[in-house]
C-alpha cells in the first residue's frame, strides 16, 4: 500500500512515499521557498537526486509538482493508489494523545490551537488542504508532535503560575518532538528486547529536547508551553528566568515581538558565541581558540547533563540513554563531553565506539552503569506507520 508522509512548513514541504507495511521508501523530496522567489525542489528517486527550479507560488502548486513526479517516475500510475497521507502537525494541545483521522473537526481544533503554535499550525494546515484538493480520496491522518507527551501527569506539566492561567489560557507544558522520542524509545525497546524499562531520550539538533520515559510512556520532557523551553538550542534560549523579559523590555524599550524574536532567533549557541547557531561552526570556533565558542558549548553540554541527571532521579534510575538528531547523531565531541559529565553516575564512554556519525551504535563500555546509544531518528516512518494504521 502506498502511503505518503508529509511535513509542511510555512515555506517548505517535505515528503516521503512508502510502500507499506514493508516501509520501503519509494521517493522522497523537499519543496523549498514556497511563496518566495527562487523556489525549487529536490527529489530522490531510484538512487538519484534531482533538483528542479520552478515557480512555487503556494503549497497547492508544490503538491501538483509532487503528484506529477509520482506519476512520471511510475511510483503510482493513478493518484487513487495513494491510500493514506500522514501529516505532521506540531500542536495538538491536550486534545490528542494519539494520531487521528484528519476530519473537519480536527482541522477546526488545530486552527483553534494556532495561538499556541502561530508559526507551525497554520502552515501545517495549508499543507493538509493542498493535499485534500489534489488527492481527495486518500485518508488524511494527523500525527501530532505533542501527542506522545500527553501521558505526563500534572506534577510534571503544570507551571507554578496562577492556576487560572492553566484553566483559562492553557498555560502548561505540552512538549514537542514527540514523534521522534517515541521512535527512539521503541528502537531502544527492540535493542534491549524489553519495554518495561526507563529510558532517557535526547533529541538534540537545531531544536532540542530530552524526555524521561517509563514503560514506553513519557513522564517528563524538557520543552514546555512552546518549543523554546529546556535545553540551550541553536538560536533558542531554552530555560531562563522569566523576569528577564520585563526587565529587558523596560531597559531597551523592546516590543514583545522583538523580545520573542531575540529569545527564539538570537539566543542559544548563536547568542552566547556570537558566531553561529550551528554546532559545527561552534566546534570550528573552539578549534580556532574562540573563547565564546568554548563557553557556548560548555553551557550547552551542562544543560543537557543537568536534564539527564534530573530525569535519572525523576525516573528512579535509568536503563538506557539515547542520543539522536543532528548533534546527537553526529557530534562525537558533544556526546563525549555529555557522557564524561555523567561519570558520577558510573556511565563510561567507549571512545572508539563513540567515533560514529549517523549510525546506530552502543557508545559506552561493557562496565558502564547505563548503556548509551546513538539512534538515528526517523519521524517520517512514524508518520507513515500511523497513516497506514488507519488505512489497513
Ligand atoms: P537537526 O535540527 O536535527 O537537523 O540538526 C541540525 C544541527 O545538527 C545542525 O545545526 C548542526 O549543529 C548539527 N550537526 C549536524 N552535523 C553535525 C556534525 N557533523 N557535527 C556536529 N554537529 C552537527
Amino acid at each position: 500500500m502506498k502511503i505518503l508522509s508529509v511535513n509542511a512548513g510555512s515555506s517548505s514541504l517535505k515528503f516521503q512515499m512508502y510502500e507499506m507495511p514493508e516501509e520501503t521508501v519509494l521517493i522522497s523530496g523537499v519543496f523549498e521557498r514556497i511563496g518566495i522567489e527562487n523556489s525549487f525542489y529536490t527529489i530522490k528517486v531510484n538512487g538519484e537526486q534531482i533538483k528542479k527550479e520552478v515557480q512555487l507560488p503556494n503549497h497547492e502548486v508544490a503538491v501538483e509538482y509532487l503528484t506529477n513526479e509520482l506519476l512520471e517516475n511510475h511510483i503510482v500510475d493513478d493518484l487513487s493508489e495513494i491510500k493514506g497521507i500522514g501529516h505532521r502537525l506540531v500542536h495538538g494541545g491536550d486534545k490528542y494523545a494519539d494520531s487521528v483521522v484528519l476530519n473537519e473537526d480536527v482541522m477546526k481544533t488545530v486552527e483553534e490551537l494556532t495561538p499556541l503554535a502561530p508559526l507551525h499550525n497554520p502552515a501545517n494546515l495549508v499543507g493538509v488542504r493542498a493535499f485534500q484538493k489534489i488527492v481527495p480520496n486518500a485518508v488524511a491522518v494527523a500525527v501530532f508532535d505533542t501527542a506522545f507527551h500527553q501521558t505526563m501527569d500534572k506534577i510534571a506539566y503544570l507551571y507554578s503560575t496562577p492556576y487560572e492561567w492553566y484553566e483559562k489560557y492553557g498555560v502548561r507544558k505540552y512538549g514537542f518532538h514527540g514523534t521522534s522520542h517515541k521512535y527512539i524509545v521503541n528502537r531502544i525497546h527492540e535493542i534491549l528486547g524489553r519495554n518495561d524499562i526507563k529510558v532517557i531520550t535526547c533529541h538534540i539538533g537545531n531544536g532540542g529536547s530530552i524526555s524521561a520515559i517509563e514503560n514506553g510512556k513519557c513522564i517528563d520532557t524538557s520543552m514546555g508551553f512552546t518549543p523554546n523551553a529546556g535545553l540551550i538550542m541553536g538560536s533558542r534560549s531554552g530555560d531562563i528566568d522569566a523576569t528577564i523579559i520585563p526587565y529587558i523590555m523596560e531597559k531597551t524599550g523592546s516590543t514583545i515581538q522583538e523580545i520573542d524574536n531575540a529569545l527564539n532567533k538570537k539566543s542559544g549557541l548563536l547568542g552566547i558565541s556570537g558566531i553561529s547557531s550551528d554546532s559545527r561552526d561552534i566546534e570550528a570556533g573552539i578549534e580556532a581558540g574562540n573563547e565564546r565558542a568554548v563557553l557556548a558549548q560548555k553551557m550547552y553540554v551542562r544543560r543537557v547533563i543537568n536534564y539527564i541527571a534530573q530525569y535519572y532521579v525523576e525516573l528512579g534510575g535509568c536503563d538506557a540513554i539515547a542520543f539522536t538528531a543532528g548533534v546527537g547523531e553526529n557530534s562525537i565531541s558533544v556526546r563525549k563531553k555529555i557522557i564524561e559529565g555523567l561519570s558520577v553516575l558510573g556511565i563510561k564512554l567507549d571512545e572508539e565506539a563513540n567515533n560514529v556519525r549517523g549510525k546506530e551504535a552502543l557508545i559506552t563500555s561493557a562496565d558502564s552503569s547505563i548503556p548509551c546509544y546513538v539512534v538515528p531518528t526517523d519521524e517520517e516512518v512514524m508518520i507513515a506507520r500511523d497513516a497506514y494504521f488507519f488505512c489497513k
